[in-house]
């Protein structure tokens, strides 16, 4: 199982700084995404230290050496740790006092033909295969609790003056809840890892066509992603994609 890896982040036209990272190891085979938040520039401070631990904990102990349960076990024990870290030091240092951060990060498992992922917060992680595209991760925000209670449609959810408000996110209390999300690799697969400024500025029927058309150079995918919504971006938007090569 072998991948190719691409990835794009763009201020977008009405932020002053890019509070979004990512880390995309195609020798160790993971991607990670992080979007920031906070004032004083901590919003920058809280992705990266959430993209940085993420990835030196997966590099220390690579999955390719992991079984699947022990990837989960190291993914969650990571992301419980970058919790702490942007939390404690938001406690410590008064002007990063509330920041945070989302994370999703997705790891491959070459020996097993799988994935893992470890997700808090509104990035996404989608997966187009045989035309078709599934998020794989729910967004951890209030819209979405009001279309899973019923109470709000999804195409009402998009640009919601709430669509903003996170319920989980890391740095913002001493413990978070993570998700871990399993599936198996394919040939041909393409892993789309973004933050809102993207999944909440272009709907998931222009995604699939943005990846279709990529298909065949994958690493032109993000780029083309994020020149899509920049027109309309009021938000920092990032794009990693990772293709599994058949
Ligand atoms: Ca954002």
């Amino acid at each position: 199982m072998i991948w190719d890896l691409a990835a794009a982040t763009d201020r977008g036209r009405r932020r002053a700084s890019n509070e979004d990272a990512f880390i995309a190891d195609a020798e160790t085979g993971f991607v990670v995404v992080a979007d920031g938040m906070g004032g004083h520039a901590a919003g920058e401070v809280a992705s990266r230290m959430a993209a940085d631990l993420l990835a030196r904990r997966l590099r220390a102990t690579p999955p390719a050496s992991l079984t699947p349960e022990e990837l989960e076990d190291a993914l969650v024990a990571a992301t419980h740790a970058a919790n702490r870290a942007i939390f404690e030091r938001g406690d410590r240092e008064p002007d990063k006092a509330g920041m945070g951060t989302t994370l999703t990060a997705l790891a491959f498992l070459p020996h097993h033909d799988a994935w893992r992922i470890a997700h808090v917060g509104d990035s996404r992680a989608y997966l187009h295969r045989d035309g078709t595209l599934t998020q794989l991760t729910t967004d951890h925000t209030w819209v979405q609790q009001q279309v899973q209670a019923g109470r709000l449609r999804p195409a009402e959810a998009r640009g919601h003056p709430f669509a903003n408000i996170l319920t989980r996110a890391l740095g913002i209390a001493g413990e978070v809840a993570v998700d871990v999300v399993r599936g198996d690799a394919r040939p041909g697969d393409l892993y789309l890892l973004c933050s809102d400024g993207l999944s909440g500025m272009v709907n998931d029927r222009t995604l699939a066509r943005i990846l279709a058309a990529a298909r065949p150079r994958a690493a032109r995918a993000p780029r083309r992603a994020a020149a899509a919504t920049r027109a309309g971006g009021d938000d920092n938007i990032t794009a990693v994609v990772a293709r599994i090569r058949g």
